[in-house]
């Protein structure tokens, strides 16, 4: 434990002497682990829900030299809870549930399994993750344990942020015609079986595109299990190993908020 201190100790100085360009990462790592940004940047691009009333707005306040001679930068922000790369807290479909800072941080930073839809999504927009999936996950992989993040990759991060491709429909204030994967009722019910931290997706929604009644955020967030939305760069992520830290903008009464994800992925 106080080597451990003494070697973050050393990391922070060095982190002030040295600026960005020579972070020495590593020796917060163990040798060979690498860190993954699952992240989608915040710009005029990034995708919401089509019946959002606003999306997100960066705004300059100041960019330039002062008067007093040194330079200064300094922006507002404002954008819905649910886009881009977010959290939906339980209390996003489930009343008396966590809010977003309620969260315990053993729900956002746990070690993450990756189940693959992706070869069924190919030929169906509409695909759901199914308990049969979870079944061969682990007769292959191992169980997943209680406090495993779970991440269901589509392959639908390659279309990003093509409105109408990742989406499946770009009709302005409609959400009736959309098509992308997600997560049945019943896999959304194993998953509160096995006691998972949180559930993420490289889509819109854990409920496919078709949903109306949004029945894998009732059945999750019921359980208190968060959720990650539009989770990027799935595809560099081991089938089991990686450590994922999701931490999202601590708002108070938050049912979701903007998140920056990444894996820390053990040596090769
Ligand atoms: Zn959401």
């Amino acid at each position: 434990m106080k080597k451990h201190w003494v070697i973050g100790l050393w990391v922070l100085t060095s982190l002030g002497c040295m600026g960005r360009a020579t972070v020495p990462s590593s020796r917060l790592l163990p040798e060979g682990a690498r860190l993954v940004d699952l992240t989608y940047s915040f710009d005029e691009k990034t995708l919401y829900w089509p019946t959002s009333p606003s999306s997100f707005e960066l705004k300059q306040l100041s960019h330039g030299m002062t008067a007093a001679g040194f330079f200064y930068a300094s922006n507002t922000l404002c954008s819905p809870e649910h886009g881009g790369t977010h959290l939906d807290a339980p209390i996003h479909f489930a009343e008396g549930k966590m809010t977003t800072e309620q969260l315990p941080l053993e729900r956002l930073i746990a070690p993450a399994v990756v189940v693959d839809i992706s070869a069924d999504a190919a030929g169906n927009p509409d695909a759901l993750l199914q308990p049969s999936h979870l079944v061969a996950f682990e007769k292959e992989h191992g169980r997943i344990e209680p406090g495993t993040i779970v991440l269901v990759r589509s392959g639908w991060g390659a279309r990003w942020p093509d409105r109408k491709q990742y989406l499946g429909d770009d009709t302005p204030g409609d959400a009736s015609k959309l098509h992308f994967p997600g997560i049945s009722r019943e896999a959304a019910e194993a998953l509160v079986e096995r006691r998972v931290a949180a559930v993420g997706i490289d889509t819109a929604s854990i409920d496919h595109g078709p949903s109306k009644d949004f029945i894998a955020h009732q059945v999750l967030m019921k359980a208190d299990i968060p959720a990650f939305e539009n989770v990027a760069a799935m595809e560099q992520l081991p089938t089991r190993g990686a450590l994922i830290l999701a931490l999202p903008m601590k708002i108070r009464g938050g049912s979701g908020g903007p998140l920056r994800i990444v894996a820390v992925l053990p040596p090769a």
